[in-house]
């Protein structure tokens, strides 16, 4: 399991895209994630400000409740991503016809008239493939058939996604307030549970 896998991808608040550090452990979060490891270099602490109280509560977790966990992965049919047309990249900007609106307005000396803009199907956006890691894929190319797929850890509903990256020999979790924390590989997490 590598940590740097929890990252963020493309999201906008940017410190998630990239680890940080707090007491010594590298940290990644994707907002419904966290996982950290603890490194023998020192790094300098450079975790945002704003998460930094949060997370150092949430790392402060009971080692004693670990329990062997092991299950079967549901079987995830993937498709080729239709954003990034399967290449992992694409580049979103602004459409400059309608201004982002996705509907441009006309007028003449009787009426107005809006209609959905034809540069760019009513998006707002123009996405060109190459660039930017494709949002839609993590860069990957590929998407999830199914985004819904989601399956219970100790008593915990957790996307497959993220099943997926915990998923294999030496997982110990357990549950707390709704969220499943998860130990393997020196990596510890903690995810958070989907409503039923
Ligand atoms: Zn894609
Ligand atoms: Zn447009």
């Amino acid at each position: 399991m590598n940590v740097l896998d929890f990252c963020g991808v493309g999201d906008i608040r940017t410190y998630l895209n990239e680890p940080f550090y707090i007491d010594g452990n590298i940290c990644c979060s994707n907002g419904h994630i966290l996982a950290w490891r603890h490194q023998n270099e020192i790094g300098t602490d450079d975790a945002p400000s704003e998460m930094k109280q949060r997370v150092r509560e949430m790392m402060n977790i009971d080692h004693s409740k670990f329990k062997p966990v092991s299950f079967d992965l549901p079987v995830i049919e993937m498709r080729k991503c239709r954003v990034c047309e399967g290449t992992g990249k694409c580049t979103r900007s602004i459409c400059e016809e309608c201004d982002g609106d996705g509907e441009v307005e006309l007028c003449n000396d009787y009426n107005c008239y809006c209609d959905e803009c034809k540069s760019c199907d009513g998006d707002g956006q123009i996405i060109s493939i190459g660039g930017d890691l494709c949002e839609e894929c993590n860069g990957s190319g590929e998407v999830q058939k199914d985004k819904h797929i989601r399956l219970k850890l100790c008593d915990v509903i957790i996307q497959a996604k993220y099943a997926k990256l915990i998923h294999g020999d030496g997982l110990e979790c357990f549950k707390h307030d709704e969220m499943l924390i998860f130990k393997k590989d020196g990596v510890t997490g903690i995810i958070v549970g989907c409503r039923e």
